[in-house]
């Protein structure tokens, strides 16, 4: 079974059990990104995945170090992932480059956080992951995290593959998966502002996680997960 039939079945069997409404709010779909938003970034997780993103380039596709970071920088800008770029240009392994870059040791950076998982327990809609990276790194992290049983799916980059975030095509494909017509039934929250400025643009609500300040480029900010369902019920 690919990843991308794995999210086909897991939401599936969640509506087999009856589709969840919202009492609160007019959300019945929350997308949550991965990293750098279930779990804070101090915790230097990201930054040990792009440096083996570093290490794939130069020593398994022998790009010269001296090219990597201008190359990241352009890919991420243009494709809106290194992954992206690297498999438009250099016809990269895309399963090997991410099982690659996501091999690290996850108990090392993560440890539960118990009020995280209750507030996202309490949420009356339904929640799914919506991330850059793919479903087994997904599985890791959630597991760590131990959140993976709240949430219904995982849309990872194999299921929305040619597309990615911050790309439309990609929320669609999102959409589709969580079962939703409506994006304004629909919650993105993100660490990258491109990512909730895109949420925005194809008419869903936006989030933009670990800043103070949203400036237009969210309906709000989130530096504190306690203050998630005021939140949800004030942009609602
Ligand atoms: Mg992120």
């Amino acid at each position: 079974m690919t990843p991308a039939n794995c999210a086909f079945f897991q939401i599936e069997a969640q509506f087999a059990g009856g589709v969840l409404y919202n009492r609160l709010m007019r959300f019945t779909t929350i997308f949550f990104d991965l990293d750098d938003t279930l779990y804070p970034s101090h915790v230097g997780l990201w930054g040990a995945i792009k440096n083996r993103m570093n290490e794939y380039m130069s020593e398994r596709m022998k790009i010269p170090v001296e090219e990597i970071p201008k190359l990241r920088e352009k890919y991420y800008l243009q494709y809106g992932t290194t992954l992206h770029g690297l498999r438009n240009h250099h016809n990269v392994d895309v399963q090997d480059y991410l099982a690659y870059v996501h091999d690290l040791p996850l108990d090392n950076y993560l440890t539960p956080d118990p009020a995280l998982r209750s507030i996202l327990a309490s949420l009356p809609t339904r929640k799914l992951i919506f991330t850059n990276a793919d479903v087994p790194h997904a599985e890791r992290v959630l597991a760590a995290l131990n959140l993976r049983d709240l949430f219904a799916a995982i849309v990872d980059v194999n299921t929305v593959m040619p597309y990615c975030k911050p790309m439309p095509e990609s929320f669609d494909i999102a959409m589709r998966i969580a079962g939703e017509t409506d994006p304004s039934r629909c919650v993105m929250i993100d660490d990258l502002p491109r990512t909730t400025r895109a949420a925005k643009q194809v008419g869903m609500s936006s989030i933009l996680y670990g800043e103070t300040l949203a400036n237009g480029d969210a309906d709000a900010s989130l530096s504190d997960w306690n203050e998630l369902v005021g939140i949800l019920e004030k942009i609602s």
